[in-house]
């Protein structure tokens, strides 16, 4: 047994957002920290890359000027002067057409839809703003509840595509609740009807960068590119309870408890030989769906479009969204390039997975192109392509039955990953809130221990 002082061992698995606030916390707390993270680079879903020089993450993100966790942790660490806040813009294109679509007076001109179906689009939505009492729309999927409320023609035009392009082939499972907990953070983040979104100057690495450097300063480590393979009951428990297998050579490592923040079906995988590990649980981890994205990123000397958002609600588009980071953050420091993403979520077995980069990029030019008749390829300076096996959970009817609990059967052993925050949509936001929560359950479960004893 270990006596009272010495300090606990944890070994944090997956160093996105949400296992990077995790470390820290605790190494931060006095706990010895060992985070490992499969892939070569910090911030999973939020990793950075470099264009022409610029950094800018593999996947576009923005925070919201309510994400609180997100906002009081830039302070902590000392890097909230790199957070800033700018105006956005968002348009949907629909039919060969680009419409603004901001305002109510932008849904009012969107003539694609009865001037009938555009009021009660507007009252839909606002209905959606103010509720609050979200648990009965978890009864009911989103394109059900939105062809009876908000009708036929408006639903297939707004908001079917956008159901299609999130969830693929699951777009007609996802529940209202999903859709009205989208709406609802948005509209409530707006202090006035324009829209402010957060970037960091430098990328969202030069946060979790921080988070590195402060786990690394309090004696915490970090082993990036190591896959864990096992988590498995340890020989001898004077050493702790739970040993970790690498895909290092005769790699393993022992530790009093594990946060594993990898998608659920991941840590299912894991403890596949671990005694304590109860088929109920593991059903849970199982029964989660999750797809994965593409996301195309470019330069261009010539400005493509000045909408930060634009909504692809068009067949003759194969894409769910475009996006021009530079149209909402400027182009000051990107050297005059104008930088652009594309995105579309799609299922694990879609052709995306197994295409060359060039190929999709290519259809992905072509959509740019019927859009924008201005848009030449030869405009573009630099691109890059990126996939993402696990990108989003599938909240499905029944969803809230099958959330795997943060504390799992195995003593020690916890999961937090996005598919735990409900109703809220995963975000780096909530990220954070889950990391700080599962960091004071594993000391709170330490005070409880060793007050026991
Ligand atoms: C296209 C896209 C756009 C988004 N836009 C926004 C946005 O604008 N704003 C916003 O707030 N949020 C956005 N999000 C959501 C946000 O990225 C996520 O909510 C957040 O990054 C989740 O962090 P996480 O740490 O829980 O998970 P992840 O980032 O998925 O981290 C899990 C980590 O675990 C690692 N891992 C898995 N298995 C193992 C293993 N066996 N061994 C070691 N490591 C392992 C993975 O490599 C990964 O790094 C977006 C997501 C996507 C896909």
């Amino acid at each position: 047994m270990k006596s009272k002082g010495i300090k606990k061992n944890v070994a944090v698995i997956g160093a996105g957002y949400t296992g990077l606030t995790v470390a820290y916390r605790l190494a931060t707390k006095g706990y010895s920290v060992s985070l490992y993270e499969r892939s070569d680079l910090l911030g999973g879903l939020v990793a950075g890359f470099d264009l022409d020089g610029i950094p800018l993450e593999k996947a576009y993100h923005f925070l919201y000027t309510t994400d609180k966790a997100a906002i009081d942790l830039a302070k902590e660490l000392d890097v909230y002067d790199d957070l800033t806040f700018h105006d956005s813009s968002i348009s949907t294109y629909y039919d060969g057409k680009l419409y603004p679509f901001m305002t109510p007076v932008d849904l009012l001109k969107f003539t694609p839809l009865s001037i009938v179906d555009r009021v009660r689009t507007g009252l839909v939505g606002l209905y959606l703003q103010k509720l609050t009492n979200w648990e009965p729309l978890t009864k009911v999927t989103a394109l059900d509840w939105l062809t009876r409320y908000n009708g036929k023609r408006a639903t297939e035009i707004i908001w079917t595509p956008l159901l299609k392009g999130k969830f693929d082939k699951y777009y007609d499972k996802v529940t209202m609740s999903w859709l009205w907990s989208r709406i609802h953070v948005r509209a409530n983040s707006k202090e006035t009807t324009q829209e402010k979104l957060g970037y960091f100057k430098g990328g969202f690495r030069v946060q979790t960068e921080a988070m590195a450097r402060a786990i690394e300063s309090a004696g915490g480590t970090i082993h990036l590119g190591v896959d864990i393979q096992k988590i498995v009951p340890a020989h001898d428990e004077a050493d702790g309870r739970m040993t970790i297998v690498t895909d290092q050579e005769s790699s393993t490592k022992t530790f009093d408890d594990v946060v594993a923040t990898t998608p659920s079906h991941v840590l299912a995988q894991l403890t596949q030989e671990h005694p304590s590990m109860t088929s109920e649980y593991r059903t849970k981890l199982t029964s989660i769906d999750y797809i994965g994205a593409a996301v195309m990123i470019f330069s261009t000397k010539q400005e493509i479009s000045d909408y930060y958002w634009h909504n692809i609600n068009d067949d003759e588009v194969p894409f769910l969204v475009l996006l021009s980071k530079t149209a909402l953050s400027g182009i000051e420091s990107t050297g005059g390039r104008y930088i652009y993403y594309i995105g579309d979520y799609v299922t694990h077995d879609h052709r995306y997975f197994s295409m060359e980069k060039q190929d999709i990029m290519k259809e992905w030019k072509d959509g740019l192109r019927k859009m924008f008749a201005h848009f030449d390829e030869d405009q573009i300076v630099s691109e890059e392509l990126f996939t993402f096996k696990n990108a989003q959970h599938i909240v499905d009817i029944g969803y809230e039955d099958k959330m795997p609990e943060y504390r799992t059967p195995v003593e020690g052993l916890y999961l937090a990953n996005f598919s735990q925050i409900y109703p809220d949509d995963r975000g780096v936001n909530y990220a954070i809130k889950e990391g700080e929560m599962i960091a004071q359950m594993v000391m709170d479960d330490k005070n409880k221990k060793s007050q026991s004893k």
